[in-house]
């Protein structure tokens, strides 16, 4: 008898539309700057409630360029969740800004409202206020947005929500898009709701930010006669006019994006049909599953379980044994701040508690499209082993 096959967290929901539409570009004369670069920011804004969206070769980059289009550098202090992947916060770093932490709040894994409210009052007293905040929609469940915009109105600063996981995720029956940030930065990795491989897109309703980040992505290098410092020495002629990156996306990423984009609504309803058996069938045991927020749809990019046992001893039993039973489970994520890189700037643990508890109980079980029912019964059932009683 073969041993079953090994169950990830997550893995790539690949068609043979998405395949065709990849080759049909090494058929074409463009493998980079051609058209389906802006075929698929179009697509993109337009799933997403309009704006300008500007797509990149990774998330991370896009974070970078989100934070110098706002013009964050030296003297600047922004503030992100301690629970999310280290890049929410290196971008600040890459800026020369100083970087602070909100904690989370217990249920919805997400910066809490009060803790930033409560921080921002505390800033303003003191004088060092945040130029720009930058919430995280963990696991794909939107943060608090409209209270956080009301919040970035009345103090002055700027939101760069990093929507990672959020592709195709709503408040109020409407797509999130970039209605309560400044610029929504999205992530294309195989792990995410849609890939192109690697990739990353900034989307923005402020054509001044996306001309500045456009300018950025390529050696913050022109060629539009509109901006040209001077008059051009012929058809060659182009200028750098900031000192820009390559960042760029290719033609062949963006096709398969494009191609996975028109899958979004297919690719939703088969995560949110597994995150609604994986609720029903877990609901009895002493975890903690995924909250649900009455307005909110998250576009379950992880569906995260907490064991109630703060030590993390238990966390490490049951992930040994789903590993036991051939599934790789994943933990997501280690608080920033307890990096040995974030301790070295002089962060400490027990500055964010929440998070470092959370921590403590968390495990990331499979959920991706291509997830089988009998392939979710097992992850159910060793659960169910190692939980029960
Ligand atoms: C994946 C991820 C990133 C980085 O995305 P890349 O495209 O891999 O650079 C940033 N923030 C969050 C929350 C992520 O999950």
């Amino acid at each position: 008898m073969s041993s079953p096959e090994i169950i990830p967290y997550s893995r790539q929901s690949i068609s043979d539309d998405d395949i065709a539409a990849v080759v049909a570009v090494l058929r074409s004369p463009y493998l980079t700057q051609g058209p389906s670069i802006e075929a698929f920011e179009n697509a993109f804004a337009a799933a997403h409630g309009g704006g300008e969206a500007v797509a990149v070769a990774n998330a991370t980059c896009a974070l970078h360029l989100a934070c110098l289009a706002l013009e964050i550098g030296p003297g600047d202090r922004v503030w992100t969740s301690p629970n999310s992947f280290v890049a929410s916060a290196n971008c600040i770093r890459y800026c020369g800004a100083e970087v602070d932490f909100v904690d989370i709040d217990t249920i919805t894994r997400n910066m809490s409202l009060a803790a930033l409210a409560d921080k921002l009052e505390a800033a303003a007293r003191d004088g060092c206020l945040p130029k720009a905040i930058i919430p995280v929609d963990f696991a794909g469940l939107p943060c608090e947005l409209a209270e956080m915009r009301g919040l970035a109105d009345s103090y002055g600063f700027a939101i760069i929500e990093d929507a990672s996981h959020a592709v195709g995720a709503q408040i109020d029956n409407r797509p999130v898009g970039a209605r309560f940030a400044d610029i929504a930065v999205y992530s294309f990795h195989p792990v995410k709701i849609v890939t192109t491989g690697e990739g990353g897109l900034c989307l923005t309703n402020d054509g001044v930010l996306a001309a500045r980040m456009r300018l950025l992505r390529s050696h913050g290098v022109t060629r539009d006669s509109a901006w040209l410092k001077r008059p051009a020495d012929g058809p060659w002629y182009y200028e750098q006019l900031v000192l820009g990156f390559n960042y760029r996306i290719t033609d062949l990423q963006c096709a398969l994006g494009h191609s996975q984009l028109a899958r979004l609504d297919d690719l939703y309803e088969r995560r949110e049909h597994l995150a609604a058996r994986y609720d029903q069938n877990l609901g009895g045991l002493p975890i903690r599953l995924p909250a649900r927020m009455p307005g909110y749809r998250s576009a379950h990019h992880l569906y995260v379980i907490e064991v109630a046992d703060e030590s993390g001893r238990d966390r490490k039993a049951v992930f040994d044994h789903l590993i036991a039973r051939g599934i790789r489970p994943n933990v997501h994520y280690i608080p920033i701040h307890t990096q040995p890189d974030y301790l070295r700037l002089g962060f400490v643990r027990g500055m964010f508690l929440a998070s470092e508890r959370y921590y403590a109980r968390a495990i990331t079980i499979p959920l991706f499209p291509d997830l089988t029912i009998g392939e979710q019964d097992r992850v159910i059932v060793a659960l169910h082993e190692c939980l029960h009683g």
